[in-house]
């Protein structure tokens, strides 16, 4: 980076990491460089990844309830110093069991703890604690292990007693009556120290490989692939591949070990793949970017009766149960769409909207019954619709014969797709959002009522579900 008077390079001063940064370090050192030096380069999250966000600080904030008597550090995150000052003085009062968001610093890196619970009271008024970190997920990740090391470093160099380190998480096994959230139930907590010890012998090394790169005068040379996306989406692929072709290597479907070996051979482009290349179906025909339609199709679409219903389905997945006899990130139906396309040409259209805050499950089936009638087949875009309404067959044993009809009649376009067609403007992905504005130019994605779960649901919604119903996998 170039000083902006002189035009000689920067150096930077140390620099004080948080337990974010040296997340992002670990994924990428470029991440962690931009991050703390052009923050500006990165994609603002979107609407649904900050519901996520916001679905985590809200779970919490219940955890917290768990721990009955516990304290909160009021100072915030801007706020260094006196919020390590207050952590120090809730420390000392032994009457306080558990304190959120404690603020501890070592080693040039600040972390706030989500829980940290006074495990005993040894003579001469010393503690043991119990560190705890909250995740709106439902099981221990790879990631959370890693957090949890740099967590438990800072805190053991700040000169505490640690008797455990542990992860409490979402229990998909609650099932959720009425009342009172059952925050015992609820709420996992999973005693990793073993594995976290293993991870913290490595942080001093991979801290101070972080803190040179900082001093450095620009961003390491690192080009963008496969970690750019693991664990988490980095918000600088943007930036990192706008220089990139359009048929970047990088575009080609699959299994990435292929693009790594011909990256490896100085291929950059899909165009430039030697035609000996060992290619998978699909490969080849992102390769050969023509247009493709089977011999069959015709008749596979001629096959299917009228009236054709075209239907799309919308759910939600709570991580807090809000309805009797549903389960945490359970996925509960609000909204459908149903195109009706008529032997004349004449399409019709239909749909619902779940608008408020009670269950809606019981009158998204009865007006999808009715709209669906008894006739013609059901088109879907995977095998979405079909799981869903098998779910709610359990839940409502009065539809079942309804149901069964349904499902007999449902018919999935996108194995169709898969095996019949191919537009080269697919870029090798099923996923809808590629192939109907191939298939009707007039109609992308992003013009439809619905684009993204999280859209749907005012935002709360795992985008595990949808990510893989949209990509076809
Ligand atoms: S997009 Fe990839 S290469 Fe660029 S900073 Fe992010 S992780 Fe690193």
């Amino acid at each position: 980076m170039a000083d902006a008077h002189n035009g000689s390079p920067t150096t930077f001063a140390p620099h004080r990491l948080s337990k974010s940064k040296y997340l992002s370090g670990l994924q990428c050192h470029k991440r962690l460089y931009l991050e703390i030096h052009q923050p500006a380069l990165a994609t603002p999250p979107d609407a649904s990844t900050q519901a996520i966000l916001d679905m985590g600080t809200e779970i919490g904030i219940l955890a917290q309830q768990r721990f009955r008597g516990g304290v909160l550090v009021k100072s915030g995150f801007r706020q260094r110093e006196a919020a390590i000052a207050e952590t120090a003085a809730l420390l000392q009062d032994p009457k306080i069991p558990a304190i959120f968001e404690g603020a501890f610093e070592y080693d040039g890196v600040l972390v706030r703890v989500d829980i940290i619970e006074r495990v005993q009271i040894g003579e001469g008024g010393s503690s043991s604690w119990r560190l705890i970190e909250v995740k709106s997920s439902t099981r221990v990740k790879d990631i959370h292990l890693d957090d949890l090391s740099i967590q438990s470093y800072v805190v053991l160099g700040a000169g505490l007693r640690l008797d455990a380190t542990c992860l409490m998480h979402i229990d998909t096994g609650y099932l959720y009556q009425n009342g009172e959230v059952d925050l015992q139930a609820l709420f996992s907590i999973e005693d990793v120290s073993e594995a976290v010890t293993d991870r913290r012998g490595s942080v001093p090394e991979r801290l101070a490989a972080m803190k040179v790169l900082l001093l450095e005068s620009q961003a390491p040379k690192i080009e963008p692939d496969q970690h750019c996306h693991t664990p988490y989406e980095c918000p600088f692929w943007a930036h990192c591949t706008k220089e990139k072709p359009k048929r970047w290597i990088y575009h080609l479907p699959g299994k990435k070990e292929i693009v790594g070996q011909l990256v490896r051979r100085g291929i950059m482009t899909i165009d430039d793949i030697p035609d000996d290349t060992r290619l998978s179906d699909v490969q080849r025909k992102v390769k050969d970017n023509i247009e493709w339609v089977s011999p069959e199709l015709g008749r596979i679409l001629r096959s299917l009766n009228y009236p054709i219903h075209h239907l799309d389905a919308e759910t939600v997945m709570l991580a807090l149960p809000r309805f009797p006899s549903t389960r945490p990130y359970q996925s509960l139906p609000v909204q459908w769409s149903n195109h009706i396309e008529l032997e004349s040409g004449e399409v019709v259209h239909q749909e619902f909207l779940h608008g408020e805050a009670s269950d809606p499950r019981k009158r998204w089936v009865e007006a999808l019954i009715e709209s669906l009638g008894e006739t013609g087949n059901i088109v879907v875009y995977s095998a979405y619709e079909e799981s869903l309404i098998c779910q709610l067959a359990e839940t409502f044993p009065e539809f079942k014969s309804a149901f069964k009809a349904i499902v007999k009649r449902l018919w999935d376009l996108l194995p169709i797709i898969k095996n019949h067609y191919y537009h080269p403007a697919f870029n090798g992905s099923y996923s809808i959002k590629s192939v109907l504005p191939a298939v009707v130019p007039s109609l992308g994605y992003d013009d439809l009522a619905i684009q993204a779960g999280g859209q749907a649901d005012g935002g709360i919604a795992t985008r595990v579900e949808r990510e893989s119903r949209e990509s076809g996998t």
